[in-house]
């Protein structure tokens, strides 16, 4: 169990640099504070539910067993059951798992789906494991957490290095540790499956669709034209790349880009369909041959209209932050900007939509995909993207008008939505016994 910190905590703390969770922490208390959030909620919404942490060997190749460590952290449940994704990344422990579990929290609660908040994954760089491997850590992980997930308590879905094979994996692992007579309706205990194996059309897209809804929206606001907008995107994985190739078809020039294997940059456009098959093929963008190579720095520095970061967390900060020479961040990642870096493009009129709202069309065609398997349906592309766009546009509404009502930033306005309903839902129940 581990405790928010809000803003309004008086006691002198020797300094240490924050951690991801500390940045959830200083989100949540800025919000709670503003709202004047009841103070038993406060406390309720405070704690992580279960944090599960699991040790699991798992023979390689060569036939040497190797240990590894894996994590579940499941951050509330009051609205519906824990979800969010899994993650294989060296970086993954406690406090990142912990800071990306309660962001789902807030992200389903904001758009209005009856999910909770959880976030897992294994601390591997899964590029030194051959897919044998993979498949087998896969496995060994999925027993080891056990009943710690289910389709009715606990249900995963992909995050960063984790794909559709991923999840095929962990259902077919979960549903062969089930009574025969219970597999075929058990088959919403991961989402972002294979459409072949009970996924949801759409939902691989989802994550970049509901970014360039967001967008597009954001766009009608403020009379801007995408048909002349210029944007620049960090990460080409599944959100960053979806992100960009959606926005093509609306004339946006995509002039920089980023990833593990460098950045790019051509100021006459990159063609986001061609990057990411040449991504499919090379696995990152370095020695992508119709852009130049650029440092860091200045991709970050590149004049935009618009920045997406979709990698990692914490990319917008002290240092980082004052290069940023956009009109929109558009945050596709979870949390890429920390609060110093938020403050920083305050002080710089550059406007921010907020991750738990940007990236949340993930998790709304996760919702559709598990509703779909509940019901034995499958949905045709059209309605799943209406019904995504129609849900994360009315959250966009929301927070827009509670941005304006307390005069506060987006972030902070959106963390209100959230916690507003999250609220109400324990008032209304009261606490047991
Ligand atoms: P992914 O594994 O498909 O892609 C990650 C990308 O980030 C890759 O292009 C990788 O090269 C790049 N990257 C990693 N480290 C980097 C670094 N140091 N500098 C620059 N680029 C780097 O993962 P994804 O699913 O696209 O997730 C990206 C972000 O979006 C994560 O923050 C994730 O939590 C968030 N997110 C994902 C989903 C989803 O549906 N997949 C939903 C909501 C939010």
């Amino acid at each position: 169990m581990c405790a928010l910190q809000g803003t309004n905590k008086k006691e002198e703390r020797p300094r240490r640099r924050a951690t991801l969770y500390d940045n959830v922490s200083q989100q949540f208390g800025q919000a709670a504070d503003l709202m004047e959030l009841d103070p038993d909620i406060r406390r309720i919404l405070a704690k992580t539910a279960n944090e599960i942490v699991v040790h699991f060997p798992v023979k390689m190749d060569d036939g040497r067993v190797e240990m590894f460590t894996g994590y579940r952290v499941q951050h509330n449940n009051v609205l519906g059951p824990f979800k969010g994704g899994l993650r294989y990344h060296p970086s993954v422990e406690i406090d990142e798992v912990r800071a990306l579990a309660t962001w789902m929290t807030w992200k389903s609660a904001l758009t209005d789906i009856p999910l909770g908040g959880a976030k897992g994954g294994i601390q591997i760089d899964p590029l030194k494991y051959s897919p044998r491997e993979i498949e087998h850590i896969t496995r060994r992980f999925t027993f080891a957490l056990g009943d710690n997930i289910g389709p009715e308590y606990d249900i995963p879905a992909p995050d960063v290095n984790t794909n559709a094979q991923i999840m095929a994996w962990i259902l077919d692992t979960y549903l062969s540790m089930m009574p025969a007579h219970e597999r075929n309706r058990s088959t919403h205990v991961v989402t972002g499956k294979p459409v072949e194996s009970g996924g949801s059309v759409g939902r691989e897209k989802a994550t970049g669709q509901g970014v360039v809804y967001i967008i597009e929206r954001w766009a009608k606001d403020h009379g801007f034209l995408l048909n002349r907008a210029t944007y620049t995107v960090q990460g080409f994985g599944n959100v960053g790349s979806w992100a960009a190739r959606l926005l093509k078809p609306h004339g946006a020039k995509l002039i920089a880009a980023e990833d593990v294997g460098g950045a790019l940059f051509n100021e006459n456009g990159i063609d986001p369909d061609d990057l990411a098959n040449y991504v499919k093929k090379q696995g990152n963008v370095g020695g992508y041959p119709h852009a130049k190579a650029i440092a860091h720095e200045t991709f970050m520095s590149t004049k935009a209209d618009i920045f997406i970061p979709a990698a990692l967390e914490n990319q917008i900060n002290a240092e980082t932050a004052p290069w940023l020479n956009v009109k929109l961040v558009a945050e596709g990642a979870n949390g890429p900007t920390d609060p110093e870096g938020d403050a920083i493009l305050r002080r710089k009129g550059i406007e921010l939509i907020p991750d738990i709202l940007c990236n949340a069309g993930g998790v709304i065609v996760s919702y559709f995909e598990w509703l779909q398997n509940k019901r034995s349906e499958s949905w045709e592309l059209e309605e799943v993207d209406s019904r995504l766009h129609k849900k994360i546009i009315q959250a966009y509404e929301k927070v827009r008008s509670t941005a304006k009502a307390y005069e506060t930033d987006w972030r902070t306005a959106a963390y209100i939505v959230a916690l507003t309903r999250l609220a109400t839902v324990y008032k209304e129940r009261g606490i047991f016994p």
